[in-house]
């Protein structure tokens, strides 16, 4: 097998001296095992916390490691009852081309989804992390102003798509021309690039009764816009803060807790963090039924950013922190 592991510990961008590709021999799988081989790999901003040695709600890869990831892959050999070679699971496999995994740790997928990849992005975790974050916190009302970034990503364009469904008036951030025209097309309401000049101001103009739903993906200079246009009573889902995942240290400026708190005072804020896995637990079923009904009818619609060879998914992923990507970004493995 070939695999990625990390080699050191980055300092603000990640550079490929961070990473280290080897190649291992394969025990065969024991009792209850498979051998695996990856067809998809998903890159997500949540790996890049996981190459820092620091205190968060996973465990720090160890130096050495393989680099984590979920996978489509596609069992070779088995040694577990209930699966046989040329069924296709999604698993932890990490950056790597095969793995042996316990049967037990792994999703059949009974029914894929076309394509493939999809089980990565909008009828998988991302997807799900929208649908849940934006219902269960966020509750959008008809009418009401759902605000995202990243808004062409996985999460962020689904954000969006489920707020309109919802009747509410969704306003998309993403970074660059190209990314906001896609917003249009994508129906959103309004569409602005975070990198303009005037980008307090032009959101200020598209949200002229306020912001009831902030689905928070990047934080920085988004978060310090939208602070001031929350109505009373706005749910702030806190998903992501990708915008700070390569800092070194906390932001310039005056320490601005204390206007945040008076602002939740104030406004009678719900600020909630949440993991998918454990908002969504259980209702991986009825997400996919759902989910997949709107993907099937137009409704929910999703672009996807896919690399060709695991030898390019560094590129990828440090890319993916800068926005180079456009869409979910995976990695085509194998055939
Ligand atoms: P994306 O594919 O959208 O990739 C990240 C995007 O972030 C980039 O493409 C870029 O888009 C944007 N970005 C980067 N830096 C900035 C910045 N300084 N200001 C504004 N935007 C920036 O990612 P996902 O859809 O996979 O994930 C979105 C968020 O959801 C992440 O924060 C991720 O960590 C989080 N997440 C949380 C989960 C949970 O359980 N809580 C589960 C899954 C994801 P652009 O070019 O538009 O700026």
């Amino acid at each position: 097998s070939t695999r990625i592991v990390l080699a050191a510990r980055p300092s603000g961008e990640p550079t490929s001296s961070d990473f280290r590709t080897e190649t291992v021999e394969l025990d065969a799988p024991g009792e209850g095992e498979v051998l695996l081989e990856t067809l998809y790999l998903s890159l997500d901003p949540y790996m890049r916390g996981r190459m820092n040695d620091a205190e968060s709600y996973a465990e720090p890869l160890a130096l050495g490691q393989t680099m984590v990831g979920q996978t489509v892959s596609r069992v070779l050999e088995s040694a577990a009852p209930g699966l046989a070679p040329g069924d296709v699971v999604l698993a932890g496999s990490g950056w790597q081309t095969h793995s042996v995994q316990p049967a037990d740790r792994l999703i059949p997928l009974t029914d894929p989804p076309t394509p493939l990849s999809t089980a990565l992005g909008v009828l998988g975790m991302p997807g799900m992390t929208a649908w849940t974050g934006l219902l269960t916190i966020g509750d959008p009302k008809p009418g009401e102003t759902v605000v995202v970034a990243a808004a062409t990503g996985p999460v962020g364009s689904a954000v969006g798509q489920i707020a309109r469904i919802k009747g509410a008036r969704a306003v998309g951030i993403a970074g660059g021309p190209e990314k906001v025209a896609h917003l249009r097309e994508l129906g959103f309401d309004a569409a602005l690039d975070h990198r303009a000049e005037d980008f307090a101001e032009q959101l200020a103009a598209a949200t002229p009764d306020g912001i009831d739903v902030y689905f928070e993906n990047v934080g920085g200079r988004v978060w310090d816009a939208v602070l001031p246009r929350l109505n009373t009573f706005a749910r702030v889902p806190v998903c992501g803060l990708v915008a700070g995942y390569n800092a070194t240290g906390l932001p310039e400026g005056p320490d601005r807790s204390g206007l945040l708190m008076a602002k939740v005072l104030q406004k009678r804020l719900t600020v909630r963090g949440f993991l998918v896995h454990e908002l969504a637990a259980g209702q991986r079923e009825r997400f996919l039924q759902e989910m997949g009904q709107w993907v099937a009818e137009g409704r929910v619609r999703y672009r996807e950013d896919v690399t060709e060879g695991l030898e390019n998914a560094v590129a990828s992923f440090v890319g993916m922190l800068r926005g180079d990507n456009f869409g979910k970004t995976v990695v085509k493995v194998s055939d």
